[in-house]
């Protein structure tokens, strides 16, 4: 028999917001040390009431907006009961009656074609702390208690594990670009609802629960492993299946039951008096709505347009900040193409040289533009605006100044670099005798020569002919 997949995913992203979700204490790329980050109201200690962080809220309904989702007007807020030891409230402030998104969308692309995946809804809430296990000892850990978090639930839409991996990677894009989480290993964690049933029927099959899982890779097997157990019971009455959560072993490759699925009533919700209802009026909503980013594919689309290459579009789409310092050079009169090609290239190779990634540059767009126009506008060369750059990201200087102090952009006339290609000739006798006879490679030994000694001024193609005509 032919079966079908059927799949639905709780997904929850860390928000990269200065702060927690209902205290001052350092959001979640603040803490160094365990509990450092830590707050009577944070700990759960008693008397102590939540504040909400506005840009929570506003982070929340941007993330709906860029799902097409409804944003509510009328929000609260509900405490979820349970006792573990990283909850010190015992109960985790979330939304239940009145979440604030619903009913979105987001279309996803594979190899089978498009699929719409439904949204049910977003929520808002805070995350629980962690617990580290050494030896017989077990410490707690609150730095990341109460650090807001949303969850984003799915409809049953998903038909394969190709489909979820392409809905969580437009997700994570979408996020980082529009500055609501950097998702980085473990900012991003899915609960993936997984059941299995014959092929044309309407009905659900048993439904069982891959809790918290956070690499994409591990997500594929997972859910490619779990399909086959389900399909394997059915087909061949190898076990019964039963509605439980599982976890993913990732050395073995296999789910492994935990706990009996718990239902809605387990968790006796019940509004959270301390909160008041939040209103979202229009007001608010316009003023978040004109902050919001543009889509994801609006974006790649205009790269795509000022000629960025398909390969500077993925790095650019899946980095926030790198994407906006383009936008930023663009913005102040630089040429797309170029620009993208003096930070994916260029910068990314200065950085590199020091073991750092992309994602550490630290450049202003006002000094990033001013060395590549004074390149694009043929005031220095491009070798010399490659060491403006070096000395701008390493040592944070002032590019014009340094175009000044080393006379970058001093115009040096023919004569002042024959007089140098007859320096360089005379002092190389052995490499112009290899050129001369037949050595192409000599040459460049002799050009390098002479641009080192004219230390990075005057136009390469230039000096590059003057030096062939000479040793003609
Ligand atoms: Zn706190």
């Amino acid at each position: 028999m032919n079966y079908e997949l059927v799949i639905g995913l709780e997904t929850h992203v860390e928000l990269d917001t200065q702060s927690k979700i209902f205290c001052s204490c350092g959001g979640h790329s603040s803490p160094k040390e365990p509990n450092d980050c830590v707050c009577p109201a944070c700990s759960g200690m008693p008397g102590m009431l939540p504040v909400m962080n506005k840009r929570v809220v506003e982070l929340a309904v941007t993330a709906g907006l860029m799902l097409n989702c409804e944003i509510s007007r009328y929000t609260t807020f509900d405490k979820k009961n349970y006792y573990y030891p990283d909850l010190p409230c015992a109960y985790q402030i979330t939304q239940l009656n009145h979440p604030i998104c619903t009913n979105g969308l987001v279309p996803v692309k594979t190899s089978q074609g498009k699929r719409d995946i439904r949204i049910k809804q977003i929520h808002m809430e805070e995350d629980a702390g962690k617990l580290v296990h050494e030896g017989k000892f077990s410490f707690v850990d609150f730095n990341r208690t109460s650090v807001p978090l949303i969850e984003i639930v799915t409809q049953p839409d998903f038909r394969s594990a190709e489909e979820v991996v392409a809905y969580l990677s437009k997700l994570k894009s979408m996020f980082r670009s529009g500055g609501i989480s950097e998702c980085e290993e473990g900012a991003m964690r899915c609960d993936i609802n997984i059941s299995v049933r014959p092929e044309g029927s309407e009905e659900y099959g048993v439904r069982t629960e891959i809790k918290n899982m956070s690499s994409l890779e591990a997500i594929e097997k997972a859910i490619r492993y779990e399909a086959q157990r389900h399909m394997d019971a059915l087909e061949f009455e190898t076990e019964e299946l039963v509605q439980e959560t599982r976890r993913f072993d990732d050395v073995s490759g296999k789910t492994f039951a935990m706990r009996n699925k718990e239902t809605e009533a387990d968790y006796r919700y019940f509004p959270d008096a301390n909160l008041m209802p939040i209103i979202i009026d229009d007001e608010w909503l316009e003023q978040i709505k004109s902050a919001k980013p543009v889509a994801v594919d609006e974006k790649a689309d205009a790269y795509r347009e000022a000629g960025i290459s398909e390969k500077e579009i993925e790095m650019l789409i899946g980095n926030f900040k790198i994407s906006k310092l383009l936008d930023d050079v663009i913005a102040l009169g630089c040429n797309a193409k170029d620009s993208a090609a003096w930070i994916l290239t260029d910068c990314a190779g200065i950085l590199r040289k020091d073991g750092l990634l992309l994602s550490d540059l630290e450049i202003t767009p006002d000094a990033l533009s001013l060395v590549i126009k004074q390149v694009a506008d043929g005031k220095i060369n491009r070798g010399a605006g490659k060491k403006v750059l070096i000395a701008v990201i390493e040592d944070k200087v002032d590019p014009m100044e340094f175009i000044k102090k080393n006379a970058l952009d001093a115009k040096v006339d023919e004569g002042a670099i024959n007089a140098v290609i007859d320096k360089v000739i005379a002092a190389n006798a052995a490499a112009v005798a290899d050129y001369k006879g037949g050595k192409e490679k000599a040459l460049q030994a002799i050009f390098g020569a002479c641009m080192k000694e004219l230390k990075g001024a005057g136009d390469p193609a230039v000096i590059r002919t003057l030096l062939i005509e000479k040793l003609k």
